[in-house]
């Protein structure tokens, strides 16, 4: 039937050369992934086909979309046929001889070395063809495409190279025959097949005829009814819909309503967040169905973004089959299931969060990431998804902690939600600004992330709670009542009225020296043990963010800050008795210059590094002097 003077031969791409020996050189268990492809792949070319005659009447045709298996046991032969698009020549060379997607370029360069051969993630980079070389020693893909008479033969024996010929009276869609290894004669046994088929195609929308049996024709997972499920079929579902063997879910939620519109959802959390891993975003989206026909194999309008990391399905009944991916957007009902899908998601985190905090916990550490982008763009929502985030605290160092329970715990009066930013916990917790909120035991975000903080900046307040950075000039603690630890010394700071004596004449010669650096100098009322500390402007964002913004921004501008001064910090009492004569006034300026240049550093800023080294020779000088004199006395 063939040609064979029209027989040419191609080699592979690189990558698929470097793939076909990292399958057959592995040791591989789970062989039967490659069934599972292979179906996939032709479930797909139905679809596509499908989609095709709605809107192309000319190839529209009686016959129903089906995938046919046929073994032979004696030729060790399994051959895996549809009736779907099928592919022209070019297709077969530009599809079954280049990787298309850089991903999966990208994730073949990784695995190098034996122990990193995780064959199981093969479907999920769109290489799941060549899993066929698993089973088959020789592969023949017989295949005409929709659009022409002409059908065409590959050969490859999973080496490097391939052939392609024509080849005659080839009905239109695609067969793969397996020519099976030695050692894999088993995938050519009915009841091996059957138990296959059993696991994964019960998912997959168009009849499954192994010979002349139905294998397929129990009603589809996310109809039935939840307790006739068990977690076996949820998870085998999952790696259906996932492409990764072996590996179970986080979590599923699988919802069926039927007013005000119908519909069935079933939807995974997966284990691990892959955007960390580096292998790019998330691009997955829903299946959509309608009355169980697939519609779009991957939406990603029917979940908002930051809900991207969730696989699934959704069926209803009453979205129209005929349908594109851009007018679904436009239907009505299609808007109505999103909403109802966010609403359903966000009531099972909460829930999830009150019975199985722990559960939860390792969602968030994962996920959290992408979640907190809701609060920035669903604003619908953001109240819900901020009461979803969790913070470490200083009333919580080691455990995460909620919004909630933050104001749970605050006083019934403290009207703020209060956070400080910074590089790491270690260097948050050495901030001379926490000392008044440790001192009244009022609790503090911890921020490491500074997208957490642009995140909090951005909700602005929290049932009523206004977010403030600590580091804010307008923070103000004086009508916090702190009735457990109010002490006397507490009341003697806040009947202070007047300055302490000498403090004046000591603000006065720093601002001489420094005020054209920062924005005020003044008094603070929030240090209790370290000299001085910086604060920002009422209004702008805390110096950490800020710090942020200027490594990404050229032209971000810093805001100056206010430098404020404590006066019965063992330091300043020194300064203060020194300022009653004018003799000592440089001496103070000098001083004042490096206590600035070293809140600077403590807050993470670069201070002027040639003053810097002047001031502290010349203060260091004046040190050893003073010491040698002692001794020459
Ligand atoms: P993926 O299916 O993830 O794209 P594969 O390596 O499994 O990756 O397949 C590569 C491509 O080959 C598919 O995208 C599809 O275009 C084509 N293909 C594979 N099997 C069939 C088939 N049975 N019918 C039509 N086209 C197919």
């Amino acid at each position: 039937m063939t040609t064979e003077t029209n027989q040419q031969e191609f080699g592979f791409q690189a990558e698929i050369k470097q793939l076909l020996h990292l399958l057959s050189h592995s040791l591989y268990q789970n062989r039967e992934i490659a069934i599972r492809e292979l179906i996939s792949n032709a479930s797909d070319a139905l679809d596509k086909f499908r989609h095709i005659t709605l809107s192309e009447d000319k190839y529209r045709d009686d016959a129903e979309l089906e995938i046919h298996l046929e073994v032979n046991e004696e030729e060790n032969l399994l051959v895996i046929k549809d009736n779907g698009i099928g592919m022209t020549r070019d297709e077969l060379i530009q599809n079954l001889g280049t990787i298309a997607h850089s991903g999966s370029k990208e994730f073949f360069k990784s695995q190098t070395g034996e122990s990193k051969k995780d064959l199981s993630l093969i479907g999920q980079f769109g290489v799941g063809f060549y899993s066929a070389f698993m089973l088959a020693g020789k592969v023949e893909v017989i295949s005409r495409s929709y659009k022409e008479e002409q059908g065409w033969r590959w050969v490859s024996d999973g080496t490097g190279k391939f052939t392609i010929e024509e080849a005659d009276d080839v009905e239109r869609g695609t067969q793969i025959r397996l020519h099976l290894l030695e050692d894999q004669k088993e995938f050519a046994g009915s009841t091996r097949l059957k138990h296959i088929l059993n696991t994964y195609s019960t998912f997959i929308p168009h009849p499954i005829m192994l010979e002349d049996e139905h294998v397929n024709n129990q009603p589809p997972i996310w109809v039935e009814p939840k307790s006739q499920l068990d977690q076996e079929k949820y998870d085998n579902f999952y790696q259906y819909l996932t492409h990764r063997t072996d590996e179970k879910p986080l979590w599923h939620l699988h919802i069926s309503s039927d007013s005000p519109f119908q519909f069935h959802t079933i939807m995974y959390c997966p284990k691990n967040n892959i955007e960390k891993l580096g292998f790019g975003g998330y691009e997955n989206g829903l299946q959509i169905c309608a009355k169980r026909i697939l519609v779009d194999r991957s939406c990603r309008d029917v979940l908002p973004e930051y809900l991207r990391f969730l696989y699934g399905l959704v069926d209803s009944a009453d979205l129209p089959l005929n349908v594109s991916r851009e007018s679904l957007q436009d239907n009505t009902i299609f808007r109505k299931i999103r909403k109802v899908l966010v609403k359903q998601v966000l009531g099972f985190l909460e829930k999830q969060a009150e019975k199985e905090p722990d559960n939860y916990r390792e969602f968030y550490q994962e996920f959290g990431i992408i979640l907190r982008e809701g609060v920035h763009n669903d604003f619908e929502n953001r109240d819900r998804i901020a009461g979803l985030l969790r913070f470490t605290s200083s009333n919580h160092p080691e455990n995460l902690t909620s919004l909630d329970a933050y104001i749970e715990r605050a006083s019934s009066d403290q009207k703020q939600i209060y956070y400080i930013s910074g590089t790491d916990i270690d260097s948050i917790k050495k901030n001379p600004n926490l000392e008044i909120f440790n001192k009244k035991k009022i609790e503090v975000l911890y921020l490491s992330d500074p997208v957490d903080e642009i995140v909090l900046a951005n909700l602005m307040a929290y049932k009523e709670h206004s977010i403030t950075s600590i580091d804010s000039s307008d923070v103000d603690l004086s009508d916090e009542k702190d009735s457990e630890n109010k002490d006397s010394d507490d009341e003697k700071a806040e009947e202070k009225t007047e300055s302490p004596s000498g403090f004046n004449r000591v603000l006065e010669l720093f601002k001489e020296t420094i005020g054209d650096k920062v924005e005020s100098v003044r008094e603070s009322k929030r240090l209790t043990e370290s000299s001085c500390c910086l604060v920002n402007p009422a209004g702008a964002v805390s110096t950490h963010l800020q710090k942020v913004l200027s490594m990404s921004k050229q032209d971000f501008e810093m805001s100056k800050h206010i430098f404020e001064v404590n006066p019965d910090a063992p330091l300043v009492k020194k300064l203060r008795e020194l300022s009653v004569n004018s003799e000592n006034d440089d001496f103070i300026r000098k001083t004042g210059s490096q206590m600035l240049s070293v809140a600077m550093l403590q807050a993470g800023l670069v201070p002027d590094i040639n003053e810097m080294v002047d001031t502290t020779d010349e203060l260091l000088q004046e040190l050893a002097s003073k010491r040698s004199s002692i001794i020459t006395e």
